[in-house]
This record gives C-alpha cells, sequence and structure tokens, in this order.
C-alpha cells in the first residue's frame, strides 16, 4: 500500500500555527508547479494544447497566478471568478467560461474580456446573441447521453447529467453559429469525475475525435479545439491507483494519431481544464486536536468542521488524516474525527484507524487543494479559515486570511443593530 506523505511536517506547522491559527488550507508551490510541468509536458506533442484551471477549484489569485506562471489559463463558471481572472491579468484566449444556466451579462462580460464562450445549450446561442453577438470563437458542450463504461465498468450516466447538447443539437448549433458568423468552433464535453484510471481521456478523446470528424463530413465545418474538460482523478485513498500523466497524454495522443490526422483534421488544438488532478494533492488542511469524547464510540474534536471541508460530510468522501510528529506511531486506536457543527454527518473521519491522538496534536487531512477551502460555507456562525502558501523555498505566506465575526455581519444594515 502505498503510503500518502504529507508535504509539511510538525514543526513547521507549529511554526505557522504561532502566526496564522489552526484550522488553515495549506498549498504546496512547488508541487503545483510540479504537477503543471508534468501536464505540459504530457501533452506537449500538440501544438495548440492549453490546461484552462478550473477556477471553482481554488479561487485563490496567488494559486492563480502560479499556474498562470506555470502556462495555464482560467476556467471560469461565474461572473465572480471571472472579476478574479481579470484581476489576475488572465485576458483573452487564456479565458474559457463553461457556465450552465447562464445569464446574458455573464456572457457579456466572458466576450469582453475575450474570453471562449462554452455554451450549455442550443438555446443559450440566443442568449448569447443577445448580450455580445455572436464571437468568432464559440464552443459547444456535447452530451453522448446514455452509460459512460470504461474499463467494463459502468463509470457515469451522461442521459441523467444537466450538462450539454444532444448530438443532434450539436449538429444543428455547429450549423447555426458557423451561418452566423463564428469561425473557430471547439467542442467540449466532461463525463465522469474523479476517475482514476488513465484510460478516461483517451477514451473520451476518442469519442470526441470521431464527433468531429463526423461534423467536418456532414457540416464541412472543421472544429478547431477538443477541449477534454476535467475528471482526471486523484488518489484520496492509499490503496487507490494514482493517475500517470504521461501515459494519458500519450493515450490521447494515440487517438488523434489514428481518428483526426487520417481525416485531415490534425490540426486541431487539444484543451484540458483540470481542477482536482492539477491541486488536490497539492493542499491540506491543518486542524489541532481540541476535544476527547469517550461514550459509545471514541471521538477526536478538531478545530476545522465541514464549512471547512464539505467533501466528507456532502459525498462521504474519503480524506487520509496523518497525525504530524507521529507519522511513524502504530495506528492503533479507532476514532472519530469530529467537527463543532451541529450535524452528525460532521465527521472527517469515522472509525479510522490512527495513532493515539493528543490533545493539540496536528491532523494533516490531506488532498484538500481542490473542492477544499472553495466549497466553504458559514453555517452555525462558522468562519472561513486563512489560506496559507508554502512556497517553493521552504517558507511561508498567508494568501488569504480567515474571516472574523465582522466578515460575517458585513452584509446586514449597520444602522439597524450594533454586532459587538
Ligand atoms: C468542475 C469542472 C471542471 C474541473 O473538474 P475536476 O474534476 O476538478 O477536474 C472542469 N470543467 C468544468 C466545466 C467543470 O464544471
Amino acid at each position: 500500500m502505498a503510503e500518502k506523505i504529507p508535504f509539511l511536517t510538525r514543526e513547521q506547522a507549529a511554526e505557522i500555527d504561532a502566526v496564522i491559527p489552526t484550522p488553515f488550507h495549506i498549498y504546496s508551490e512547488e508541487g503545483i508547479r510540479k504537477t503543471a510541468r508534468e501536464l505540459q509536458a504530457a501533452f506537449a506533442w500538440n501544438k495548440g494544447y492549453k490546461e484552462f484551471f478550473a477556477v471553482k477549484a481554488t479561487p485563490n489569485p496567488f494559486i492563480l497566478k502560479i499556474l498562470q506562471e506555470e502556462g495555464c489559463g482560467v476556467d471560469c463558471s461565474s461572473e465572480t471568478e471571472l472579476i478574479l481572472s481579470k484581476a489576475c491579468g488572465f485576458r483573452g484566449k487564456e479565458i474559457m467560461f463553461s457556465s450552465n444556466e447562464t445569464r446574458e451579462q455573464e456572457f457579456a462580460l466572458a466576450n469582453r474580456l475575450g474570453g471562449t464562450i462554452n455554451l450549455d445549450d442550443i438555446t443559450l446561442i440566443e442568449t448569447m446573441e443577445n448580450a455580445c453577438g455572436i464571437p468568432e470563437t464559440v464552443s459547444c458542450r456535447y452530451n453522448p447521453g446514455g452509460e459512460f463504461v470504461l474499463d467494463n465498468a459502468i463509470m457515469d450516466h451522461p442521459k441523467d447529467a444537466k450538462y450539454g447538447m444532444t448530438r443532434e443539437q450539436l449538429f444543428e448549433a455547429f450549423r447555426i453559429l458557423h451561418a452566423k458568423g463564428a469561425r473557430h468552433l471547439g467542442i467540449h464535453s466532461f463525463l465522469a469525475s474523479n476517475t482514476l484510471s488513465n484510460h478516461y481521456y483517451p477514451r473520451l478523446a476518442e469519442i470526441l475525435f470521431k464527433l468531429a470528424v463526423d461534423i467536418f463530413r456532414e457540416t464541412g465545418i472543421r472544429v478547431s479545439f477538443i477541449n477534454l474538460s476535467g475528471g482526471v482523478g486523484v488518489d484520496y485513498r492509499p490503496e487507490e491507483p494514482k493517475n500517470d500523466i504521461r501515459v494519458i497524454g500519450e493515450g490521447v495522443r494515440q487517438a488523434f494519431e489514428s481518428v483526426l490526422v487520417p481525416a485531415g483534421l490534425g490540426d486541431v488544438a487539444i484543451f484540458t481544464e483540470l481542477g482536482r488532478y492539477m491541486l488536490a494533492g497539492n493542499g491540506a488542511l491543518v486542524t489541532r486536536a481540541i476535544h476527547e469524547k469517550h461514550i459509545y464510540k471514541e471521538y477526536i474534536g478538531v478545530d476545522a468542521c465541514a464549512c471547512n471541508l464539505m467533501r466528507p460530510a456532502m459525498y462521504g468522501a474519503y480524506h487520509h488524516i496523518t497525525v504530524l510528529g507521529k507519522e511513524k506511531a502504530p495506528c492503533d486506536h479507532r476514532y472519530d474525527v469530529v467537527g463543532s457543527l451541529c450535524e452528525n454527518n460532521d465527521k472527517f473521519a469515522i472509525d479510522r484507524m490512527l495513532p493515539r491522538i493528543d490533545r493539540g496534536d496536528y491532523l494533516y487531512i490531506h488532498d484538500t487543494g481542490a473542492h477544499g477551502f472553495s466549497m466553504g460555507y458559514n453555517y452555525n456562525g462558522k468562519l472561513r479559515s486563512a489560506e496559507v502558501l508554502l512556497c517553493a523555498d521552504g517558507s511561508f505566506k498567508m494568501i488569504r486570511r480567515a474571516e472574523t465575526s465582522a466578515d460575517y455581519f458585513r452584509t446586514f444594515d449597520f444602522t439597524d443593530f450594533r454586532f459587538e
């Protein structure tokens, strides 16, 4: 079984805690850069390749700047994410806008920034046209329906997903967009989330490449780019296999060579919109054990709660836990590790075998760098934590301060109430 190794020591956690009290999310600059470079290398065979980092996974400007330095663009899903990306200096074709149930003002902003709009539905052509006309470059999201089978197992049910257009709608959308003047058209599809198979992207690529060939044959329209979106997963559990991005890139290249090149479409650019793969393992939630309770089970209470990391409560998601400084100690205690919400699902771990935990121990909750802080909320008056960057030179930097109660009260009218 592969060990999951924290990128932070107990001493470093204590040093940070003295300045930025727990709980906090911490990200490894070195890890982020390494992941981005490996991804770029895996797709270097494609001339137009670009990764558009899914901003919703980790919407922090310092993280986005690092990714920008590594050659990534951004994939935005809302007006606020567009504003954030603009503030970070992303411009024009570095911005992808993949949203659904989109409002005109959002299309207008995406277009003003020069971003590429990815249409979730054929009816949105009209919404977009009203908002900003028909841009030169437009993408359409495809939903093949049915079941998505990979490695002889059903991975997901696209027929039940709210996203994308049917095949017929996609062809029709291409005809309409082309007739109205769009010249660079692309296709996008997201068929399974958090996949742990090197075959996911190659299989998806094959489906989309064949679709591009069919579009070309039936309509004469050449697809300019194909967006494989997100979905490449991470090994949250130590026993899970790790994806090998080089194998994944090579699998996509083979599909490209065998489907697109013979059809004369060898100049298509490949895009990705990875969120989880880029950041999950390069972030952790550091929390302190503040209480222990012995009733029918053994509980360790920590100073973080589901408001800081929603995935276990929301999906029953597994996040590995390391007790810092006790990496080598035997895991001979069975605990439920719990937060303080008045919700019984506020449990980071249930029946987890861990070393004996003492009050004051730092618990390192792994793989929270994507869809961690960003899914935070304020239930029970809980406040969002700080975010910290562990810089490549070993120093640390606060990249977002923790919320205070004043932040929580900011949206009330202070002339009616006094909050002290
Ligand atoms: C969420 C999302 C992504 C990123 O997904 P991951 O599973 O984090 O890689 C990419 N594209 C779109 C359109 C998304 O909604």
